[in-house]
């Protein structure tokens, strides 16, 4: 893991290096960034998008923005639109270079056309269980279909009345003809074209036969004039065929190259467990601050900023892993941190009086708005005989090593005074009030006669605080890898308590400015931001991440390991 933030060479910037040393492409770079929409993006997704438009930037080349929408049963616009609003959001431009797949399905026929013509392709009336009890085995070579040997004529005949609709889903589709023996399974006679009598989102009823992924990825990359096709790891043992189909096409042919993908502990990566998530109600929809989408971070309070330099420091690499999620929680906090202007929110109130405060005085006290930025400036934080501070900064009978308030204690108010608690109200057997005392002459928080308190606690001035809610999240599921254990539902893993909701915040009022996604830390609390879900009657807050670093702990302990 790359500890800085800086461009690091990998194994695919060292292809490209030697690409351009040799004049391969002509020192062209081109690649493209090809989701499927039939979901929305996720962290992974981040990575490659990352990966695609941070190497053009790099090379001065250009990266494409393709959907590869060949798929007619589970594609939606909805998706389609998401996947657009978040690369952009990640901060990539493709410019006019946005595509769809599907605009070429006319020059993919074409191209079946053509090798049919050839002999290198024919059309098969085996349905799906004979195919596959044909294709043999890693250990057992597959059988030539009986259909195998028809002449072009009638597979060109047989071809056009597939595309024409006189077949029904699944009677026959078009093969490539390569070999049934081949080691690698996926030479042996790939299917090009099944039937699919379904409408899809951009073509509508005008194809009845669609092109398998094989097929169309190869044929897209080098319509577009890609140089780098880059692709996860499980492509790897695709990359013959990809080969195979271009060159024997007799078409200029991109390199495929594999990565990695990326994979985070404590959540799930995959767009079928995502749906089945958002479909089955488990979270409240594609954006739920808890789901590892771009939409859900963003909704969470993840900064495009701090995803894409997770995305540097993680790097690329040939061999799978698993990312620790405190990994990218650092990666968030470290840029929060330089970020974030500081509030004071109180999450679970107690109610304080200062008794020998004015009942009508009303103070504005300056606060700092963001100690790691001086241009941030400062803001007036209103002060008052009643205030609330976080029930978990008193104990009426405090443990040694509890610094904050308690009954006959001394502390600071953040940006105000000193404060002593005198006693505490009981209503029922629960703590309801404290009264207090303040020193006036400690006002900006320093006594004037040297004498030290051992915490300073954030509060809420009473009458002028806003009402907020605030969503505490905590991890999706309980197990580092819920999708990894055989024989088990991935659901069972999902955690409880991963949402946490408190209706009764109060939060000082300079909080009403701010907007929808805005990002900001409360001192001592962690890093919010504003829900969408925010109206002019109601304040809503998500907690993006806590201030407290595991990963540094996490790193500690793996070095003591070593
Ligand atoms: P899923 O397996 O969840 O359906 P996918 O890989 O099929 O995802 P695509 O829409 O095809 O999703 O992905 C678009 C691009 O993003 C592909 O180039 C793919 O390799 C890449 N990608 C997808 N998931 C990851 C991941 N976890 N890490 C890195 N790259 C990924
Ligand atoms: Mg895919």
């Amino acid at each position: 893991m790359n500890p800085t933030n800086n461009v690091i060479k990998d194994f695919i910037r060292d292809i490209i290096d030697e690409d351009l040393k040799t004049n391969k492409y002509d020192g062209r770079v081109h690649t493209r960034f090809p989701p499927e929409p039939n979901g929305y993006l996720h962290i992974g997704h981040a990575k490659s998008v990352c990966l695609n438009f941070g190497i053009a930037e790099e090379y001065k080349g250009l990266c494409n923005l393709r959907f590869d929408d060949t798929n007619p049963t589970k594609e939606e616009k909805e998706y389609t639109q998401s996947i657009i609003e978040d690369v952009r959001w990640l901060g990539f431009d493709w410019e006019d270079r946005l595509f769809y797949a599907s605009d070429y399905f006319g020059q993919m026929y074409e191209y079946a056309v053509q090798l049919v013509k050839d002999g290198k392709a024919y059309v098969d009336d085996l349905d799906a269980k004979e195919i596959n009890e044909y294709r043999g085995t890693l250990t057992k070579p597959g059988r030539n279909s009986p259909y195998r040997d028809r002449s072009v004529k009638e597979n060109l005949d047989l071809l056009e009345r597939m595309k024409a609709g006189e077949f029904a889903d699944g009677e026959k589709v078009l093969r490539a003809k390569i070999d049934m023996a081949h080691p690698n399974l996926n030479m042996r006679d790939p299917i090009i074209y099944r039937i699919l009598h379904e409408s899809h989102h951009r073509t509508g009823d005008k194809w009845c036969i669609y092109p398998m992924y094989d097929w169309a990825h190869g044929l897209e990359d080098s319509i577009e004039d890609i140089t780098h096709s880059i692709c996860t790891l499980e492509f790897e043992n695709h990359r013959p065929l990809y080969d195979w189909f271009l060159d024997n096409l007799g078409v200029y042919r991109p390199q495929q190259i594999e990565f990695a993908r990326l994979n985070l502990t404590y959540t799930v990566m995959s767009k079928r467990m995502l749906l089945e998530l958002v479909e089955g109600g488990y979270v409240s929809g594609w954006d739920d601050p808890r789901l590892p989408t771009i939409s859900g971070m963003r909704r969470r309070g993840y900064s495009p900023t701090a995803i894409r330099n997770f995305c540097k420091r993680i790097g690329v690499a040939k061999v799978n892993s698993i990312v620790d999620f405190e990994f990218l929680e650092h990666c968030i906090r470290d840029d929060l941190n330089k970020t974030s202007l500081r509030f004071m929110g109180v999450l679970r109130p107690l109610k304080i009086v200062i008794e020998n405060y004015p009942e009508d005085k009303l103070e504005e006290l300056e606060a700092v708005n963001n100690p790691e930025d001086p241009s941030a400036g400062v803001r007036m934080v209103p002060f008052s005989r009643v205030l609330y501070i976080e029930q978990g900064d008193f104990m009426e009978d405090p443990p040694k090593k509890f610094y904050r308030l308690a009954p006959g204690r001394e502390v600071r108010f953040r940006y105000s005074y000193f404060i002593t608690c005198k006693e505490a109200i009981r209503e029922g057997g629960d703590v309801v009030e404290l009264r207090c005392t303040y020193d006036p002459a400690t006002r900006g928080g320093y006594a004037p006669d040297g004498r030290k308190v051992k915490s300073t606690i954030h509060w809420a001035s009473a009458d002028q605080a806003i009402d907020a809610e605030v969503r505490l999240y905590d991890r999706l599921f309980t197990l580092e890898n819920p999708a990894g254990k055989k024989d088990t539902d991935f659901k069972d893993f999902l955690n409880p308590n991963s949402l946490e909701v408190l209706t009764s915040c109060k939060v000082e009022p300079a909080l009403r400015n701010l907007k929808p996604f805005d990002r900001f830390q409360f001192e001592r609390q962690g890093y919010f931001c504003i829900d969408p879900d925010t109206t002019g009657k109601k304040l809503i807050i998500n907690r993006t991440v806590g201030l407290r670093d595991i990963w540094a702990k996490i790193q500690k302990q793996q070095q003591m390991k070593k």
